[in-house]
Formats: structure tokens, C-alpha cells, sequence
């Protein structure tokens, strides 16, 4: 460059483009905060960057460390659960799968349900057996089971209520009180509660509140917000809640050397739609038990599995948690109907291809039903003695009206699951 400019005002017009003065006046108020985007973000000074803390939100410094965006959601999520720290992640498995990194090293062992979210046990399968690290499957209604498989050696007792699929309620107080007896770390798989229809880190309700001495709690509490706390069947997110800062720490460590993120506008989505979770979580809660009333009284249906169904695996333990003020509860809406051994695999295949609304698909918590039919023999160790044997087929109730769905189970049951 020939001619040394005179000030530092930019000389050409994309640098002023870029460099452009202007800021909106502060105080900007309104129902949604802004959306924040960031990779870098900018320090005053050299002094001021070196001396930025990332492991709290007291200040920013880099974009997967953290957003306005980013620490409103962890601060929302933490009142949703009762929680005092929370780690985003970019879906729920993976925060089922940065608890496991975080807290296991090599010759550690965890334990998890049978009835586990299947992908929590082909992580323990795949990655976490090549790093040296063992698992058992443990009876999800036995804390017997339970207890007897906690060695020296475990590290991570993974618990779920109900377990994905067979929806059987666990004894959850019970089984970590068996964890703190022995010292081992306890986390929770609380997508299906959502924070909503128990509390994780106060699971008894304890006068003395969340957290208090006395509470029952759990350690870690993860959550697939890619289900009630996203609502739309669009996003995918995943949250990890604590009490204690160690714990939080140790997670947060993990988190930013694997360098997970999560992308603003996906933050921004479930922030919007956080306000209507109670709504959405009662109402999908209605119309699943009225769907589970009418498979009740359906003679091709063997055994109903949805919690706050007196009969269903471990109804008393969704009492004692869920429904501490009897005709409260809450319970999502999930479940499962296994249908009877006189019909085949290709009838309940044809039953669900023949549903108008309800939609083949994966996940749940959006507006549209969805129905999965599951092959549980594969997916368990051994059929379990309280499951009936049939082909089981799992509903997820969206937003619609229930009597609608109701019709569209009629019309395809009519057709293709026929009366003997
Ligand atoms: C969906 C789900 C997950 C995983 O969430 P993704 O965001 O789909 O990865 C984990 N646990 C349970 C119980 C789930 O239902």
C-alpha cells in the first residue's frame, strides 16, 4: 500500500460494511429474548480475554462455551427440573452419551435397564465396551436385581421411568436409595417426565424442597428436549441437569472438549415453545389414556402398558411418584398396547400402515400421532415374566382431537385386526 490512510475510519466500502458503527439502543423488551449466534465473540482487551472465565456465565468467550441464547435455556431448563446446572447438548443421546464419558474410564463399569432407551445400550455395546468399560442390564422392576449387580468396580447406575417401549414404572425411590447406599452415581433418563410429571431431584416432594436435606434426588438428570420441551417434532437437543457444581464441572469439562454445541435458532425454538409445556404435556396426557381406555375395552388387545393404568407393570410405583395427591398425576403420552398372539406380524404391520393420522415414525412430543410397532423380543434380554406375549405396538399422541383418534384406531383395527 502506497498511500498510508490518515485516520482509522475504513477507506473502502465493504470494510465499513463489515465495521459498521451503528448498535441498536439497549433495552430492547419483548416476549422472546433475541436470537444469538456466535462462534467468536470479542474481548475489549488482550488482558480482558486472558482472563475470561468459560466454565460459569459470568462473561462469554466463545460461542460453543456459550450464548445469551444458550444460558437463558440452561437457566429455563434447570427451573424446569429443579436443577441448579445444565449442559446443552445437540440431541438427547448425546447427553446420555457425554454423561457416560464424562463419569466412566477405563475398567468402570455402569448399569442399565433392560428396558433402556435401546441406543443408551448400544452405546454401552459399542464405544463404551472398546474403551474397557463394562455394563450389565439390570431387572428395571427388580431393585433386588438391582443391588446385586452393583460391584466395587461400578460407576454409573443409568435410571428410566418408564423404560422406553414397555413403559414399566420402576421402583425409582427405591432403586436411589440403593445408589446412595453404595455410593454409586445415579442419573436419570427424564425425557418422559419432562420435569413435569415428577421431580428428579425431589422425588418424594420433601417439605424441605428441592435439594434440601432429606430430599431424595438423583444426580444427573438428562433429557431429550427433542420431545415435550421442543414440541414441534423439528428440533433435536438434549439436556444434562445437576445440583452439585463438581458434578457439573466434570460434565461441563467433557462437554467443551468434545466440543459439542448447540446451533442458536435450534435454542431459540425451544425457548419458544417452553412457555406451553405444561399445556401441551396435559393435554397429550389426556388424549393418551383416553386412546388407552378404548384399547382397554378392545378384545385384540392382551395387555396395555401405560403407567397410570391400574394393572400395568409398576402402576403402584407411578402412584407413590407421579400421583402423590391421588386423581393429580401426570403421565405424557405414551403407550404401548400389545396386541394378542392370534394375530400376525403382518396384520399389526397392516393395522399400522392403515392408520390415517397417526404417522409411521420415530420420537414423540410433537403435534401429529405416531405409531411404532416393536419387535421387544429383540430388544430384551429374555421376555420378561410380567409382559404378555403379542406384538407390541407403541402410540405417541400428538395434539389432535382425541375422538378423531380414536375413529382412525377403529377403522384400521375393523379392517385389518378382526374380531375372532
Ligand atoms: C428420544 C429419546 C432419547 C434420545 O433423544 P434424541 O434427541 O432423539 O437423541 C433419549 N431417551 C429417551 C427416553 C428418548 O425417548
Amino acid at each position: 500500500m502506497q498511500d498510508e490512510p490518515q485516520s482509522a475510519a475504513p477507506v473502502h466500502h465493504i470494510t465499513g460494511l463489515i465495521h459498521h458503527p451503528y448498535t441498536p439502543p439497549a433495552g430492547f423488551n419483548a416476549p422472546q429474548q433475541g436470537v444469538f449466534k456466535a462462534s467468536t465473540v470479542y474481548f475489549p482487551t488482550v488482558a480482558d480475554m486472558r482472563q475470561r472465565e468459560w466454565k460459569d456465565k459470568s462473561a462469554y468467550t466463545y460461542g460453543l462455551h456459550g450464548t445469551p441464547t444458550t444460558y437463558t435455556l440452561e437457566e429455563r431448563l434447570c427451573t424446569l427440573e429443579g436443577g441448579r446446572q445444565c449442559v446443552l447438548v445437540p440431541s438427547g443421546l448425546a447427553a446420555l452419551a457425554t454423561v457416560a464419558l464424562a463419569m466412566l474410564q477405563t475398567g468402570d463399569e455402569l448399569l442399565i435397564p433392560d428396558n433402556a432407551y435401546g441406543p443408551n445400550k448400544a452405546l454401552a455395546e459399542g464405544e463404551l465396551r472398546h474403551f474397557g468399560i463394562t455394563h450389565q442390564f439390570y431387572d428395571p422392576m427388580s431393585p433386588q436385581d438391582l443391588a446385586s449387580k452393583i460391584s466395587p468396580r461400578t460407576r454409573l447406575v443409568w435410571l428410566e421411568s418408564p423404560g422406553s417401549v414397555s413403559m414399566e414404572f420402576p421402583d425409582l425411590p427405591e432403586m436411589v436409595r440403593i445408589c446412595q447406599a453404595q455410593s454409586v452415581l445415579c442419573a436419570l433418563d427424564n425425557t418422559w417426565g419432562a420435569g413435569l410429571a415428577f421431580k428428579p431431584f425431589d422425588l418424594l416432594e420433601d417439605a424441605l424442597g428441592a435439594g434440601g436435606q432429606g430430599s431424595l434426588s438423583v444426580d444427573i438428570s438428562a433429557h431429550a428436549l427433542t420431545k415435550y420441551p421442543s414440541g414441534g417434532g423439528d428440533v433435536l437437543m438434549g439436556s444434562i441437569i445437576t445440583q452439585d457444581p463438581a458434578l457439573h464441572l466434570k460434565i461441563k469439562l467433557c462437554h467443551m472438549r468434545l466440543g459439542l454445541g448447540v446451533a442458536a435458532n435450534d435454542a431459540e425454538a425451544v425457548l419458544r415453545s417452553l412457555p406451553s409445556i405444561d399445556l401441551r404435556y396435559k393435554a397429550h396426557d389426556q388424549t393418551a389414556r383416553a386412546l388407552a381406555a378404548w384399547w382397554q375395552a378392545q378384545s385384540q388387545c392382551a395387555q396395555l402398558l401405560h403407567p397410570a393404568f391400574e394393572g400395568s407393570p409398576g402402576h403402584a410405583h407411578w402412584q407413590a411418584v407421579c400421583d402423590r395427591t391421588p386423581g393429580t398425576g401426570l403421565a405424557a403420552g405414551l403407550f404401548s398396547v400389545m396386541i394378542d398372539t392370534r394375530y400376525s406380524q403382518a396384520q399389526v404391520d397392516a393395522f399400522c400402515d392403515n392408520l390415517r393420522l397417526f404417522k409411521i415414525g420415530y420420537s414423540w412430543g410433537g403435534p401429529v400421532s405416531l405409531v411404532v410397532p416393536y419387535d421387544l423380543g429383540s430388544m430384551r434380554q429374555s421376555w420378561p415374566a410380567h409382559l404378555k406375549r403379542g406384538t407390541l405396538v407403541r402410540f405417541s399422541t400428538g395434539l389432535e382431537s382425541a375422538h378423531d383418534l380414536i375413529l382412525d384406531l377403529h377403522q384400521s383395527a375393523q379392517a385389518h385386526l378382526p374380531l375372532a
